[in-house]
């Protein structure tokens, strides 16, 4: 066991977007600070779509040229389909009434990633790739991290406050029993990068395509002019009926899907599939005396509206602030830092009202079938580009919306779709033409 007294401020663990912002801005405020990250970057991560909102993260920074240089294809909007493709449509951020960000970037996260930690080390954090959390114990006077390098050699390193961004680990919520499964959301992903999709051209071009299916939905991320990032998203019994054969689940799924098949005909596959199981989950306290989480390792949120590298950023953001004034008043545990907690949760919570809903069919018959009324879309628009503070303007209108929602399960506001276990949803042609209630008034979001 080595000991190092380098008299740390903090000690960052894990270099994801979480960590390497909240490094780069303690790093910012001429604090001490080390990143303890166990792989080696460049690595490979899911979750390439970012949201318009990263992009006012990015100018907070100062790094918005850096990521800009990487060449990241531009994302305008994000369409919903249901996976017959007939019915949905485009959520163009530039049309939002409260969406101050136009735009975003889907990247490829080895790249994204790997910039993000390197800027945080040019900033002055010391980064440790290669080492991985084993344990902490917290006494008066700090905080020391045992973690345990690649040859196997265990180092204990002090520090006054620790920050947990290791993302879907959350190594210390973890240890202490504090990180609860989400009811109801247990999803498997598999996923892998294709290349020769047929994405969306012109005015469309960047856009990534959400193509859903009953309690299941598929993404389309297109990563540069030929590399596409297609991913399945189902429930785990679904998942656990077709295990034994992922490749045979895999072109099932792409063959009961007509919008997916028609997408990835003469596409092929560049490497393995990855699966990615049972991901969302919450953790009771966000802070503890010279301790806080970030990012996933925060609360891990189902990932259909591509929340989570916007999230980790600014949740990685907000802790470094608050751990920087603790720092510099010597001491464990702030006011700031319990209202660090609530603000983190209230912006999950916003995302989560939306996820809840996502997996029910009243909402996607509203969602895929959009109709101008009240502005009500400009407030959805402001929350799935990321906003986290909602004018009132906006937070009636979401409640109205969600009104709707309770209020189609009764009378048919818009269309009904035709729901079949399994399967993409379907318009119903007859249904239609009947057009009782609101939906033959014309009424709709
Ligand atoms: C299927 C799927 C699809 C997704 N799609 C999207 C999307 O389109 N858009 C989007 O924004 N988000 C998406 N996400 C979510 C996104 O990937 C995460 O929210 C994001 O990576 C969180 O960043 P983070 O820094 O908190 O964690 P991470 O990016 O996971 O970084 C954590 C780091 O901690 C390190 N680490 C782990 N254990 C230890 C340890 N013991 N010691 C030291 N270091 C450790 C890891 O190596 C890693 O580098 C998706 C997620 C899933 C599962």
């Amino acid at each position: 066991m080595r000991i190092q007294a380098d008299n740390l401020d903090v000690i960052v663990l894990g270099g994801g977007p979480a960590g390497a912002t909240a490094a780069m801005v303690l790093a910012g405020e001429g604090l001490k600070v080390r990143v303890l990250e166990k792989a080696r970057f460049p690595r490979f991560h899911v979750g390439e779509s970012l949201l318009p909102y990263n992009m006012g993260l990015f100018e907070e920074l100062g790094i918005e040229e850096e990521v800009k240089s990487s060449g990241h294809v531009v994302k305008r909007a994000a369409q919903f389909w249901s996976g017959a493709g007939e019915v949905g449509g485009r959520l163009e951020f530039a049309k939002g009434t409260f969406t101050e960000h136009q735009q975003a970037y889907q990247v490829e996260r080895s790249v994204f990633d790997e910039k993000l930690l390197r800027l945080a080390g040019a900033r002055g954090a010391e980064v440790w790739e290669g080492c991985g959390y084993v344990s902490h114990a917290v006494t008066e006077q700090g905080v020391v991290v045992t973690c345990r390098d690649e040859a196997g050699e265990t180092r204990e390193v002090g520090a006054k406050f620790v920050v947990d961004a290791t993302g879907m680990q959350a190594v210390t919520a973890r240890k202490a029993g504090l990180r609860k499964e989400r009811e109801g959301h247990r999803k498997v992903a598999v996923y892998g990068h294709f290349e020769g999709v047929e994405m969306p051209g012109g005015e469309e071009t960047g856009d990534i395509v959400l193509l859903i299916r009953d309690q299941a939905w598929v993404w389309m991320i297109p990563l540069d002019e030929k590399r596409t990032s297609v991913g399945l998203v189902m429930g785990r019994a679904e998942f656990d009926a077709g295990r034994s054969d992922v490749e045979g689940l895999w072109e099932r799924v792409v063959r009961e899907t007509p919008e997916l098949k028609r997408r990835m005909a003469g596409s092929s596959r560049l490497g393995a599939l990855h699966i990615e199981a049972d991901y969302s989950f919450s953790v009771e306290h966000l802070v503890e005396p010279r301790l806080m989480r970030a990012g996933d390792a925060a609360g891990f949120l189902d990932p259909v509206f591509s929340s989570g590298v916007m999230l980790a950023m600014e949740s990685g953001r907000d802790a470094a602030r608050v751990v920087s004034e603790a720092v510099r008043e010597g001491r464990s545990m702030t006011r700031a830092m319990r209202a660090y907690e609530r603000g983190v949760n209230e912006h999950l919570a916003l995302f989560w009202q939306f996820v809840e809903a996502f997996y029910t069919r009243p909402f996607i018959e509203l969602f895929l079938q959009p109709k101008a009324v009240l502005n009500l879309g400009s407030a959805i628009n402001a929350v799935l580009a990321g906003r986290a503070k909602l004018p009132w303007a906006a937070r009636w209108r979401l409640r109205v919306f969600f009104g709707l929602v309770k209020l189609q399960r009764y009378v048919p506001v818009v269309p009904r779709l035709r729901w079949v276990e399994g399967q993409p949803p379907e318009r119903m042609v007859e249904e239609d033409r009947e057009g009782r209630g609101l939906a033959a008034q014309g009424a709709g979001v």
